[in-house]
This record gives structure tokens, sequence and C-alpha cells, in this order.
């Protein structure tokens, strides 16, 4: 390719809403186009990223035993309806009507849509286990979407999912998943750490994220993990020992007394006007799971982890009540108490979840759903009502401990490039998807599901790799493998030198940009680190020694070297990708 002749506009500034980096850096290099928040258009050097992306996940996916289909991207609602999400998916489903006022959506995720499929096509045991993949652009209505590729509203994904005749069937196909994404990543030249995570909306109990790990702002996810063993998990599931606290107030109460505390609204006013450690201090807290009220009660010096807290309630939509939405709640309980003054007791038929904290305060305070007053000296068995729901729904924090090996858990931020999770039976069952066994009997399909976001890894891979000049693309996914600058496009030898050198490239199967603009050589180099070739040949005037200049991406080491030389150690490169 001539780069008179490739489409791309490169740019002195950043997209103006461009937070990250990966963000600003495809923008200013010409790689996308926004169209609508959310929404762009991948222009030919973003295409050639995310093909490349795709054909290392194909490539590695097939080489695992899984048959890639392509499935519509508007959905009827019926299948919806059948796995029960139609009503509790939030707005990130994009809803619409054709003109028959059917309701459709556009394809967020495809299990309802591939357990169909399945249904249809997979009756007996003999034809199992099997794994369906496609790659696919998606749509999610994201109510914040930012970070350009990163978090999309329209965006590229390779969406996998087994079908099983059981659970063993399923873990085997589950470590069979994990080795192809770590050699999917490691090919695409990424670092992963390969987490334990929540399983969100999707459901299923076990799951694990591939994180790409980076100290950009991009990094969306806390990863806690642990130097001395092999414990690493997303704060959505990480989980921790807490070193040891006050959390018998025996010294500071005698007995359980209801006691006037105005005006004490937060923690840090409460356990000030009391003169106690906030670890002696029971929170309550109401949250809105799935549209329902949810207490949560949790040791106050915690915060409470809000993926936990709605796995532990059963829901699939969570958010924090609103002032009006407490006082609605209070007025139903027949209480008058403002937030700061809640409390579990009275509270019987809303749904309480407990976090493992609460079981070991003794003689603590907690509200009493009075305002300005609390309960001191108080213990469980006088405030908790029956059927609570005991589970670990804390936050875990810098300096708490390895759940495993009890050494200091240490942080680190990253972004989710892939997963993998465990479903079970949580889409065959309601869907009625079932196999025949050998003895004629049916049973749903035990599932799993393994997403990989090809636009966000081609973004996180910048997120790992760039300097403030630009890209520095790993070679395997690289949109060309190197650019030739020729100096002065005037000199005769220079472009002589630079044309065969092109050629020679390209039939050794390299890709190659031939920089034949009229332009400054400042420019150039310029337009090549911001574009980020792994390789750029400079020829310039030392080609009258026999010399051009090679300088890998990477590293910035430049090399003077015989135009044969440099032709050989970018071919050597070239084929060393699998
Ligand atoms: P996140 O927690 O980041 O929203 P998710 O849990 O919703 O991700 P999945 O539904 O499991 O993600 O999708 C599989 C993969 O698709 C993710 O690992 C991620 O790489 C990618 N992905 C998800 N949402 C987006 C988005 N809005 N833009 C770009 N890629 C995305
Ligand atoms: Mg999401």
């Amino acid at each position: 390719m001539k780069m008179s002749k490739l489409f791309v506009q490169t740019m002195r500034e950043f997209p103006s809403d461009a937070e990250v980096i990966s963000h600003k850096m495809l923008g200013r290099a010409g790689y996308i186009k926004k169209l609508a928040p959310g929404v762009y258009t991948y222009q030919p050097l973003m295409w050639r990223v995310l093909k490349k992306v795709e054909n290392i996940v194909r490539e590695e996916m097939d080489r695992a035993g899984a048959q890639e289909l392509l499935m519509p991207f508007v959905q009827p609602k019926e299948l919806w309806e059948e796995s029960g999400r139609w009503e509790v998916y939030g707005k990130e489903l994009m809803r619409l009507k054709d003109r028959h006022d059917r309701d459709m959506c556009l394809g967020p995720t495809h299990e309802e849509i591939i357990t169909s499929v399945a249904r249809d096509g997979l009756k007996s045991y003999k034809q199992l286990p099997v794994n369906l993949y496609q790659i696919q652009s998606k749509f999610r209505d994201e109510i914040r979407p930012r970070y350009g590729l990163l978090r999309g509203r329209e965006f590229i994904m390779k969406d996998a999912y087994s079908f099983d005749i059981d659970e063993a069937g399923l873990d085997k196909e589950y470590e069979n998943m994990a080795r192809a994404y770590k050699k999917i990543f490691e090919r695409c030249g990424l670092e992963t750490k390969m987490v334990q995570s929540d399983s969100g909306a999707i459901g299923g109990s076990v799951s694990h994220e591939f994180m790409v790990i980076t100290d950009t702002d991009a990094g969306e996810n806390d990863v806690f993990y642990c130097e001395e063993c092999d414990y690493s998990a997303n704060s959505n599931h990480a989980i921790s020992k807490l070193p040891e606290a006050v959390v018998d107030g025996k010294e500071y109460f005698k007995e359980a007394k209801i006691v006037d505390t105005p005006q004490t609204h937060s923690i840090e006013q409460l356990s000030e006007f009391l003169n106690i450690p906030s670890t002696l201090i029971l929170k309550s807290l109401v949250y809105i799971v799935d549209k329902k009220p949810v207490i949560a009660l949790i040791r106050a010096d915690k915060a409470v982890e809000e993926t936990k807290l709605m796995n532990a309630a059963g829901g699939i939509d969570i958010r924090i009540a609103s002032a009006a939405e407490i006082a609605e709640l209070m007025d139903e309980k027949g209480f008058n108490a403002e937030p700061g003054f809640i409390g579990p007791k009275g509270m019987n038929g809303i749904k309480m979840v407990a976090d493992e904290t609460v079981y070991d305060l003794k003689n603590f305070v907690v509200g009493i759903n009075q305002t300005d007053k609390h309960l001191v000296g108080a213990n469980l068995e006088d405030i908790l009502p029956e059927n609570v729901i005991r589970a670990d729904i804390r936050l875990v924090e810098r300096g708490e401990l390895c759940p495993e090996c009890g050494k200091p858990l240490s942080v680190t931020k990253g972004i989710e490039v892939g997963n993998i999770f465990k479903l079970g039976t949580k889409y065959s069952k309601p869907m009625n998807a079932v196999y025949t066994d050998v003895n004629g009997k049916t049973h749903p399909y035990v599932m799993g599901c393994y997403g990989i976001g090809i636009s966000r890894t081609a973004a996180a891979a910048i997120e790992a790799h760039h300097d403030e000049n630009g890209i520095k693309w790993p070679l395997a996914i690289a949109p060309y493998h190197v650019v030739i600058v020729p100096v002065n496009i005037q000199d005769e030898l220079q472009m002589k030198v630079a044309n065969s050198l092109y050629e020679v490239l390209k039939s050794a199967g390299v890709e190659v940009v031939l920089d034949d603009r009229d332009e400054r050589a400042g420019v150039k180099f310029k337009d090549a680190d911001l574009i980020g070739f792994p390789f750029r040949i400079t020829v310039g005037k030392t080609i009258a020694e026999g010399l051009v200049e090679c300088k890998i991406r990477e590293s910035g080491e430049m090399v003077k070297i015989t135009p044969e030389e440099a032709k050989q150690n970018i071919i050597d490169a070239v084929m060393s990708l699998q």
C-alpha cells in the first residue's frame, strides 16, 4: 500500500470527548470515526487490526474443536420471554418494533438464540458435546458509552456456547476454553490475568475473566491478587480475611438500651457522638434489586459490593434506593425514620442480606427505624428477623489478607477482554432444550458460554502498548507490519531502494506501506509513530554507503543495516508469528 493512497486522516488533536489513551490515539491516528455516542466506523486501518484479532480468535477456537456459525442480529421477543429475560434485562437491551408491531431487540448476546438453535438440532446424547461460536457486532445501549472502543454501544464480540450432557463434560470444555483463551491473548501480544469473577447478568456460578493489566485510566476493574499464592479475583468477587478489630462492645455498653443520637446521619457522626470505633456499628442500607427493596447489613467500617449483594439476593439488576424510596418503605412498615437511622428490626417481609462481618458483632450499635435514636449494646438475636440471607457481600479493600494464604492482597487495574462462564441449565431448563440419554430419558443440556470482545481487545492492546507519540502495535495485530520511509522522494537512489524493498517484502507476504508522500521526513516519522507500525525502514542519505535505518517501534531500538539485512529481519519476525 502506498501511503499517498491509504485512506487515513491523522490529526493533530485528540477527539474532544476522548478520556482514555486508546480512544485518543485511535481518533487521532484515524482508525475510527464516531457516528453517534458509542457507535464508530472502523476505518481501513482499524478493520485490518480487527480482522487480525478475529482471525487469531477463529484459528484458536477452531483448533479447540469449536464450530463457527452466524446468528441473526435482530431477535424476536418470544425467545427472550422463554428464558425470562425480556422482563428483567435493563435498558441496555435495545428494543424495537417491526412493521407488524412485533417486539424485537438488537442482540446484546445470544444465549436465547443459540439455545433454540441447539434444541432443534441436538436431540441425542450421541451428538454431544458441541461448542458453537460466532463473531459478530453486538448492540448494548450502555449507560455511559465512553472510552471509545473499550465500551461502545455497537461492538464486535466472539461468543461461544457449549452443550454437554453433564457437569463433568462442561468442566472439561471450560478448561479447554481457558487454554484456548490463554493462547489467543498471547498470540495477540497481550499479557492477561485469568481471575475469578462474578457471573453478572448472564448468571451461573463459576466464571473467570481475562484481564489485561494496565496502569492507565482505562482499567475499569479492580483486580485483587496475592503475590504469594495463585489467588486473583475481580473486586466483584474477591474475598479476604480481615485484620483484627474491636467487634465486642462490652466495654462500652453494659446493657441493651435505646439512646438519643441526635443528628447522627453518618457513621462518622455516630461513632464520634458515642465515642466508639465504627467497627462496633451495624450499618443498614436499602437497595433496589429487580425493582424490590432489599436491606443490606454490614459492619459499618466496610462497604457493600453491589454485585455480590445482587447475586446473594438472587437478582440481576441493582441500585441504591433513593430517599423517596426509603421513605415509602418506612411508610409501608409504619415507621418514620430518616436515612441513617434505618435498622433490621421490624422489617419482616423485606428481603434482607447480612454480611459475614455482622455475625462477629456483639454488644453493638444499630438503627431501630426511629430518627435520632439508636439501640446500643445490641445483639443479633434481639434484632435480626427470620429468613435473613447470610452471605459475603463485602467489598474487599487494599491491605486485607489473602483468603488462601493470609498474606496482604495487592490490587491493580484491569480491562476485561474476555470471560468464560459455566451456565449449567440456566437457559436449557426454562427453554426446554433437552437431549435424550441412552435410556430414552430427556435432560436439559449443561451449557457454558465464552465471550471475547474483539474491538475491546484491540483497544486494550493500545492501553498496554503505547508511548506519548502513539501506538506500539504488537506485530501480530498491527494493521501493517512495516512502513518504508524514503526521506527525499526526489532522490532517485533512495526511491529505487525504497521501491525495491517494497516489492520484495510484499512478495514475501509482509504487509508493507511505502510512504511516498512529498512531505518532510519529520512529518512522516510522526505519522509512523502515531499509527504504530512495528517496524520502520528509513531510506536516507546513508544509502550512498549501502545502509538503511531500521527502527523497532516497541523498544525504540534503531540500527543501520543493509537493505538486505533489513528485509531478512522483517521477514523472519513476520514468519515467526504462528
Ligand atoms: P463489562 O462488565 O465490561 O460490561 P460484560 O460482563 O457485560 O462486560 P459480556 O457480556 O460477558 O461482558 O461480554 C463478553 C465480552 O464482550 C467482554 O469480556 C468484553 O470484552 C466485551 N464487551 C462487553 N461489553 C462491551 C462493550 N460495551 N464494548 C466493547 N466490548 C464489550
Ligand atoms: Mg456489560
